[in-house]
């Protein structure tokens, strides 16, 4: 018998399918398979939820460098204990439990959850809800201290933190704990609206990682939900003022303030108070702005943007990914800046080389020195403006002309980093299993950051917080609560 319609063709795909992984639905949060595929030069998401269907996403806009980026996957290190056991599975059993492949690097206290700000883009999504006790912050840090052994960074965050009437007593807690380097994560306005708490602040000598959006105040409208452009300025003159290092953290969203990454860049280069910039593309978690998951801003725009934005003073083989968490979720750069001119340090030492691990080479001294100090800077738990990382940069660069001389380095290295953290969209185990960013939670838990944004432990975090101090404040005054709380 022979057929007489048309034969039925093949078809090809539209993308390499590149790799499987697990994520979760951005409806109702189950755990479902993730398909990563690249497609036209960039990275997607692929998955479906057998109760919502099929959902894509922008993982990356430069396929090539994402495969590339691998390389740079250096094998984790350990805490010094895990606090959890394995049980239901990543993401379920944070945490740190025993499946983690990374220690923390920096470790974030949400000291309070309330704000004098309401930005429309808020992952924490600020609001009513607790304030932290001394107490429940001197048990925080002695679980990180306990699990880390030689813990490095804490960073005091929210709500906003200067909010709190003693966060400045828990700076000074967390350095007698011995935390090598302590950080306050604000929006800056206590900083230019009580000089009085401000002198207090400039006396505790945090690091000031400072909410800094762009210089336009229809930026601040859209992200924030108040004009805050000429404030944000006066912020950072009162830093230099009070000479606290101050890196400027600026969220980048889509249409809104991505032709101000360049001038963010030069700002910070020629500000004394500050140290570097950090790019985040907007998390699209807590509150967040409507936007479209296959149009995100990813870590190579913004540094494409950079370079195009600064007329090449940066450019994207200047940026190296991190090695210590999973290498897709951080690039940095760092450079030397004397007399206005900007040295970035990959431009005359190959960064590229030590840090590549697939290659896995073994180096003679000094290179093996070389190698450790660049492991020290492409690092989280690097704090731009203190010694430890002037003493990397100098170690780093012994072999090089950069001209470094003087006692007063740490003040000219320069560092821009690009984080882009993961929301339901781009949810992605693979890379949280080696996450080195953690909140450590009220009952002493480390909870890797995107766990703790994406599958419920912040929201349950915070109610249980919040019944805790309910009760508390019912026994205190003799009463227990009607609800049984
Ligand atoms: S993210 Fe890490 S700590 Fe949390 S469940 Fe997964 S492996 Fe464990
Ligand atoms: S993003 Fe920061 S400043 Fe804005 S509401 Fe949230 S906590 Fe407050
Ligand atoms: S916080 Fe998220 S983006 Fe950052 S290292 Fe951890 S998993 Fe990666």
């Amino acid at each position: 018998m022979t057929s007489t319609g048309a034969i039925p063709q093949k078809r090809t795909a539209d993308s390499v399918f590149y790799e499987l992984t697990r994520s979760i639905c951005p409806e109702c949060k189950q755990l479902i398979d993730g398909q990563v595929h690249l497609k036209d030069g960039k990275v997607l998401m692929r998955k479906r939820c057998p109760d919502h269907g099929w959902f894509e996403a922008l993982m990356s806009s430069d396929a090539e460098g994402y495969v590339n980026s691998l390389k740079y996957n250096k094998p984790g290190t350990y805490p010094v204990e895990f606090q959890t056991e394995v049980k239901d599975g990543c993401p379920y059993d944070c945490g740190l439990c025993p499946e983690h492949k990374q220690h923390t690097c920096l470790a974030l206290i949400e000291v309070n959850t309330g704000c004098n700000l309401a930005c429309p883009t808020c992952f924490a999504n600020a609001g009513p809800g607790y304030n932290l006790t001394m107490e429940q912050v001197e048990f925080m840090l002695d679980q990180f201290v306990r699990t880390e052994g030689d813990p490095e960074v804490v960073q005091f965050s929210g709500g906003e933190p200067t909010l709190h009437p003693q966060l400045l007593e828990m700076v000074q807690m967390a350095r007698d704990k011995g935390v090598r380097h302590v950080m306050v994560n604000t929006n800056g306005l206590r900083i230019v609206r009580d000089r009085e708490w401000s002198e207090r602040l400039g006396q505790a000598r945090p690091m000031v990682y400072l909410q800094f959006d762009g210089f336009e105040d229809e930026t601040y409208m859209k992200l924030r939900g108040e004009p805050l452009a000429d404030e944000k300025l006066r912020i950072v003159d009162r830093l230099g003022e009070l000479d606290l290092d101050t890196i400027l953290v600026a969220t980048v969203e889509r249409g809104v303030n991505e032709h101000e990454v360049g001038r963010l860049v030069q700002f910070g280069i020629e500000h004394p108070a500050v140290r570097g910039v950090n790019f985040q593309p907007v998390t699209h978690t807590g509150r967040h702005l409507p936007f479209d998951p296959t149009d995100r801003v990813t870590i190579p725009e913004v540094i494409e943007r950079i370079g195009s934005q600064t007329d090449g003073l940066f450019v994207k083989t200047d940026f190296v990914p991190v090695p210590c968490c999973h290498p897709g979720c951080q690039s940095i750069t760092y450079a030397y800046v004397e007399d206005g001119e900007v040295t970035p340090l990959p431009r005359v030492l190959n960064v590229d080389d030590y840090l590549d691990y697939i290659t896995n080479r073994t180096w003679a001294e000094p290179a093996e020195e070389i190698k450790h100090a660049l492991e020290g800077l492409w690092s989280s738990s690097s704090v731009p403006g203190s010694e430890s990382l002037a003493e990397r940069f100098a170690c780093a660069s012994c072999n090089i002309d950069l001209a470094i001389t003087d006692s007063d380095l740490a003040k000219k290295i320069f560092a821009i980093s690009v984080k882009d953290f993961m929301d339901a969209y781009t949810f992605d185990v693979k890379k949280l299993m080696k996450c080195c960013i953690g909140i450590i939670s009220p009952d002493g838990r480390t909870i890797p950051f995107c766990a703790y944004n994406n599958v419920g432990y912040r929201e349950e975090i915070r109610e249980a917080t919040r019944l805790e101090r309910v009760k508390s404040r019912l026994q205190a005054v003799g009463r227990s609560s009607p609800t049984g709380v």
